[in-house]
């Protein structure tokens, strides 16, 4: 994809837009198209049909969010525990193991705590502010590390690149829910994260409008995330993709503004 400029503001408008413009259209059309005419997909996850997330609305929205968080690719998601577990998913099987922050979103740390064991996945919680003692708690079968890049809601932070070195250092998988920060005060990815991903009913669509999320990162990693999220069909509509993309254009500047000390 073209990332000619490297400023978000001019990104948030201009990255990811048909080239050329749907019938000269400034604002992306909404596709409410279920299905599309075959043409000559080989692949099951290359049909053109909603649920496998390849609309015009999910192919333009798409490249925006890889080009604000200098991702390699990146997909949408029905809401940001879709994105979350779908990752989840994506990156352990059954009879791995997962070390996590002990602080994180209801949600995630329910989906980790309750659920794991139902799909015999192991996992372990480390305290963010011992690094020294994540060491002990990895075991011959941890993939992965999860974290928050601020913690909803106790507003705890990692030492980010603490957690990026570890997951270098022992090859396993990072993954972080950059939902607090949004892409305009941090870029996970350019730590060297692996995958960065976001509930986009928060910051990123900014009307309370609509539920959504995202997943940002390797090419590869996206890949397998989007085969997976096809089958558990978490997919997000054309028309609410349409409305994350409508919000994205003012992320930077409400998210600024939002931040700024009076
Ligand atoms: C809201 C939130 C989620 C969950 O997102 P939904 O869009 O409600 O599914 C996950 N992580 C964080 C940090 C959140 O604030």
């Amino acid at each position: 994809m073209k990332n000619k400029y490297s400023n978000i503001e001019t990104q948030l408008i201009t990255a990811g837009e048909p080239e050329p413009r749907v019938m000269g259209a400034v604002g992306m059309p909404v596709f409410q198209s279920s299905t599309y005419e075959y043409s000559g997909e080989e692949e099951y996850h290359d049909i053109r049909y909603i649920r496998l997330n390849n609309t015009p609305n999910h192919i333009a929205l798409t490249k925006k969010l890889t080009a604000i968080e200098n991702g390699e690719a990146a997909m949408v998601t029905s809401s940001g525990m879709a994105a979350i577990s779908t990752a989840l998913l994506t990156v352990l099987n059954s009879g791995d193991h997962l070390l996590a922050q002990n602080i994180l979103y209801g949600g995630t740390f329910d989906f980790i705590s309750k659920d794991f064991k139902t799909y015999g996945i192991e996992f372990d919680f480390i305290d963010c502010d011992k690094p020294k003692e994540w060491k002990s708690k990895l075991k011959p079968n941890t993939k992965a590390i999860y974290c928050e890049s601020i913690t909803n809601p106790l507003m705890q932070v990692c030492d980010l690149k603490e957690v990026v070195s570890f997951a270098k250092e022992n090859n396993i998988v990072s993954l972080i829910d950059n939902t607090f920060t949004s892409p305009v005060n941090f870029k996970p990815l350019q730590i060297g994260f692996d995958l960065s991903l976001h509930s986009c009913t928060k910051y990123m669509n900014g009307h309370n409008d609509i539920v959504a999320g995202a997943v940002i990162g390797k090419k590869e990693l996206i890949e397998q995330f989007t085969h997976k999220l096809n089958l558990l069909g978490g997919t997000l509509d054309p028309h609410t993709c349409f409305l994350l993309h409508r919000g994205l254009k003012t992320l930077a500047l409400r998210v600024r503004y939002q931040t700024k000390v009076p």
